[in-house]
């Protein structure tokens, strides 16, 4: 256990305004940066990996991992279930390593009211427009276009909750998002309750004061 406790690093924005993009490039800046792997009930799509992407479950284990009160947060998003198993989660955290979500706005907001709110940093993400947003979802090329129209709906009910959040980014360039958000990242970790150790720090400021004057 160490003395100071991780930060919970939550991104959250409607589908196609960079998050993954975004997380990536966090994960490769700072590699101490745990990633929560969310349990999923959604099929795998192409490319992605079971226990690295996402856990995936049938609906079945998924119930049976909410009634053991295994997840920190779980959600229904897009016709699935999503969640978040606790125990990675509060390893990390007691070890002091910081931690990185990518969920939407409901489970930001139960892991905002839940005993670690102290240690939450949230980030949303917002689109430059609706035009571009669409844009993104048709070039993944990974969906049907019957998804793609029903995520263009559900991105407005995610943005509009973009005002519970403790940062908000408007991501009209990559780089620029990027640098932005590690510029956050990194205040956050100077934040006086994640350093513990500065009591010690001051002490010795202290007593090498104390022993020159
Ligand atoms: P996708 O299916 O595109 O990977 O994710 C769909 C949405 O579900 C995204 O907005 C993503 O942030 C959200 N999501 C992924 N994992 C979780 C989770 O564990 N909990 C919650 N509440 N949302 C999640």
């Amino acid at each position: 256990m160490s003395d100071r406790r991780g930060l919970l690093i939550i991104l959250s924005s409607p589908s196609g305004a960079g998050k993954s993009t975004l997380t990536r490039r966090l994960r490769a800046w700072d590699e101490t940066l745990t990633f929560s792997v969310s349990a999923t009930t959604r099929a795998p799509r192409e490319g992605e990996v079971d226990g690295k992407d996402y856990h995936f479950l049938s609906e079945a284990q998924f119930t049976q991992y909410v009634d053991d009160g295994f997840m920190l947060e779980y959600a229904r998003v897009f016709g699935n279930s999503y969640g978040t198993p606790k125990l990675p989660v509060e390893m990390a955290i007691e070890d002091g390593r910081d931690v990185l979500f990518d969920i939407d706005w409901q489970g930001a907001q139960q892991i905002a009211n839940s005993s670690l709110q102290n240690h939450v940093l949230s980030i949303f993400l917002l689109p430059p427009s609706i035009a571009e947003l669409r844009r993104r979802l048709e070039n993944r090329g990974q969906d049907s276009a019957e998804v793609i129209a029903s995520r263009m709906r559900k991105s407005w009910a995610e943005i509009s909750h973009w005002d519970s959040y403790d940062f908000v980014l408007i991501n009209d360039d990559l780089d620029a998002t990027e640098a932005k958000l590690k510029s956050i990242v990194t205040a956050a970790r100077l934040r006086r309750s994640q350093q513990p150790g500065l009591t010690d720090h001051v002490r010795a400021l202290q007593a090498e004061f104390e022993e020159l004057s």
